[in-house]
């Protein structure tokens, strides 16, 4: 049977496959559907967004969906830009102008106030079953970008307990205690609990 990932995110793809390795299962990337809808995420909540992602486009593949909507929120910006992460420096920003508008944002704060979390929404959508988790890393908001792996805000995500920014760390490394790591391995054990027989879906 064939999964959807709801995604033109090339990095979260690789992050998402890396872990979505179900028997029998071929996982298809939205460019596979050049005509696939845009969807816009204007959901007030991370959950909201990844049910839109994943429920569109099974309505427009038929095939069972899985997708994510994640945000960065930082303690010393209350909160923000949490489910803005994508647009915090403007509709088309691009990932360093994110970046740098962070830093600057944060250029005032002392260490012990930077800290900050990413948080997933992982969904699995198919009319007769539909799941979410969720799951956060916890880290600081470093003033200066360290690393070239990732995408994002994973240059100044610094994680205490690895001593390396997520930028530092190899996509295993990363997929092993990421947000999105987590939510997509407690999603997959909770589809294949609730859904054993998933490849007779179609
Ligand atoms: P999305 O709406 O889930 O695609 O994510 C919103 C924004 O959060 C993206 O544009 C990225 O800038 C950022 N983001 C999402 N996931 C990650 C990650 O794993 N590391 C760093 N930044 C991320």
């Amino acid at each position: 049977m064939k999964l959807l990932i709801s995604s033109n995110n090339r990095d979260k793809i690789k992050e998402i496959r890396a872990i979505f390795q179900l028997p029998d299962v071929e996982l298809v990337a939205l460019n596979s559907f050049p005509n696939a809808p845009q969807v816009v995420e204007d959901g007030n909540t991370l959950y909201e967004n990844a049910l839109k992602k994943a429920s569109m486009l099974y309505e427009f593949s038929g095939l069972p969906t899985i997708s994510d909507d994640t945000g960065l929120e930082v303690d010393a910006l209350n909160g923000r830009p949490g489910v803005y992460s994508a647009r915090f420096a403007g509709e088309n920003a691009s990932y360093d102008d994110n970046v740098d508008k962070m830093i600057r944002e944060m250029q005032a704060v002392p260490d012990k106030n930077r800290t900050a979390r990413f948080r997933t929404v992982a969904v699995f959508y198919h009319p007769d079953l539909i799941i979410h988790e969720e799951a956060v890393i916890e880290g600081y908001i470093l003033f200066e970008r360290r690393g070239i792996s990732g995408f994002g805000y994973d240059p100044i995500f610094y994680v205490p307990g690895k001593k390396k920014t997520l930028a530092e760390m190899s996509r295993d490394e990363k997929n092993a205690i990421s947000h999105r790591g987590q939510a997509f391995s407690r999603l997959y054990k909770s589809l294949l609990i609730q859904f054993p027989s998933i490849t007779d879906i179609n």
